[in-house]
């Protein structure tokens, strides 16, 4: 199903690229995280940029948000803590905070109209949670700006100047620009389906292959090589998004994650979108949820009428902090943002571009790519894939992915076809959305 975002795309078609070309850069992804490093790279080198999707710009996981734009990503701070430590959630905050005004900045430079809203957020729990007790202590040890308040029912904490905004109208107006650009060139219907390391790189996709100095996986799932294990630290994680026209719509946007997820926003003319009831990949999640969502909402907010519903997927990295930084010399990723990579990704492309240039980032240390932590997690989702794997014949026959051969479920909502193992999305016509697939079903 299309959603509220995609029907008002304004960009103009991209070539797909066929035959041999060169370039200093080669960005593989044309999502937020893709397009935003064209964007930061595009600002500070003449260097050349090659841009590669493999079907339309924004049309994966970024097409299909929320379109929030916060530091206040549900209860993480505690959980980076006990992980990571204090300065490094201190950092994580800092990171996202320095998006939102990189987004803010960017509009305002370029003139982007694109429903940007400044509103707080809000993380709400019961009274009695102790979860949201410990979520503020955290925000006291990383110094986050929030006030706390209290209704008859909830006790909230909420980070004033946050934001909403229209992702698809946003990426739009960093377009224009790219456009204007004579060093950028964007390529899209172009995939990737391998890349080998040398004195430079070469990614070869059908009917064209790209040499490049450096090159950068913006791709959702890292596309380097010819197979690679990222599936192992990555795990699949699925929500349901619904708009709906709302008699009592606010200038909020929150959370409550207490349960199944609910995340709401205001959208224009009266309108509100609703997310949640994520749920892992692996426990195949009923689609049935965006009734369940649709529930929640009118339980909320007095619903006149609901419009688009959709589902989207993001990956949770398994040790809580986004994959960023440098994978070997000249090759660099950014994913893994647990379903924050509007603000996350932003952070990543400005990142990436300092690495890129040869620039040290503050940081790069907290994000970086080769990280041991929470092996036991690591070990315990690895175990449990085969029975996934298992699970998914069981539930009947069905088309197998093209990755590693698990059965494919059927989404009911818009046809689509999801790999329950290790993520795999493709169309109903059998066209990847996302890897670690790369070929399409037959
Ligand atoms: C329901 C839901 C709601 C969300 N709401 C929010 C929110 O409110 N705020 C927030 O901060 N985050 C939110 N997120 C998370 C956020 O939307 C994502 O983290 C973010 O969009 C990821 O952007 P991306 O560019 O990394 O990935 P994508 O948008 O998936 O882009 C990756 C691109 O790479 C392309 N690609 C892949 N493989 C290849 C290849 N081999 N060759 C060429 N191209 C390739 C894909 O086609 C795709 O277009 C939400 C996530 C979900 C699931």
């Amino acid at each position: 199903m299309e959603s509220t975002w995609l029907k008002d795309s304004k960009k103009k078609e991209y070539p797909k690229l066929k035959g041999n070309i060169k370039t200093n850069i080669l960005i593989v992804g044309g999502g937020i995280g893709g397009i935003s490093l064209a964007y930061e790279l595009s600002k500070v080198t003449s260097q050349k940029i090659v841009l590669v999707e493999q079907n339309l710009l924004y049309h994966a996981t970024t097409g299909y948000t929320t379109g929030k734009l916060t530091a206040q990503h549900g209860y993480r701070y505690q959980i980076i803590i006990k992980t990571y430590g204090v300065n490094a959630a201190k950092l994580y905050y800092d990171g996202n905070m320095d998006a939102i005004n990189t987004a803010k900045e960017n509009i305002k430079q370029l003139h982007i109209d694109c429903d940007f809203l400044e509103v707080d957020h809000v993380l709400y729990a019961s009274k009695d949670s102790e979860q949201l007790r410990k979520e503020r202590e955290a925000y006291e040890k990383v110094g986050a700006k929030y006030v706390a308040k209290n209704t008859q029912d909830y006790q909230a904490l909420v980070f004033p100047h946050q934001a909403v905004f229209h992702v698809v109208k946003y990426l739009d107006g960093l377009l224009d620009f790219l456009n204007k650009k004579p060093n950028v060139e964007i390529y899209e219907n172009s995939r990737i389906v391998e890349t080998k390391s040398g004195d430079t790189f070469e990614a070869i996709g059908d009917g064209f292959s790209i040499t490049a100095d450096k090159i950068i996986f913006a791709s959702m799932y890292p596309m380097m090589r010819k197979f690679n294990f990222y599936f192992i630290r990555l795990k699949p994680v699925v929500s349901f998004v619904c708009a709906a026209k709302v008699k009592n719509s606010m200038n909020l946007s929150g959370i409550n994650e207490e349960g199944n997820v609910f995340s709401f926003r205001p959208l224009s003319n009266n309108s509100m979108l609703f997310a949640g009831y994520s749920d892992d990949s692996s426990s195949f999640p009923d689609f049935k949820n965006v009734e369940k969502l649709k529930e929640k909402a009118k339980n909320a907010f007095e619903v006149e009428k609901f419009d688009a519903s959709w589902l989207n997927q993001d990956f949770d990295s398994l040790d809580e902090l986004p994959l960023i930084g440098k994978v070997e010399d000249n090759m660099y990723m950014m994913t893994g943002y647990n379903k924050w990579g509007l603000t996350t990704s932003i952070l990543a492309s400005k990142i990436i571009s300092d690495l890129v240039m040869g620039q040290n980032s503050k940081y790069s240390n907290l994000f970086k790519v080769k990280r041991y932590k929470r092996l036991l997690k690591r070990i315990g989702y690895v175990l449990g894939n085969p029975i996934t794997y298992i699970r998914s014949f069981l539930r009947g026959k069905s088309k197998k992915c093209t990755h590693l051969y698990c059965s494919l479920r059927k989404n009911n909502l818009d046809g689509t076809y999801e790999c329950p193992c290790h993520g795999s999305r493709f169309k109903s016509d059998g066209t990847v959305i996302i890897g670690p697939a790369k070929k399409n079903l037959s």
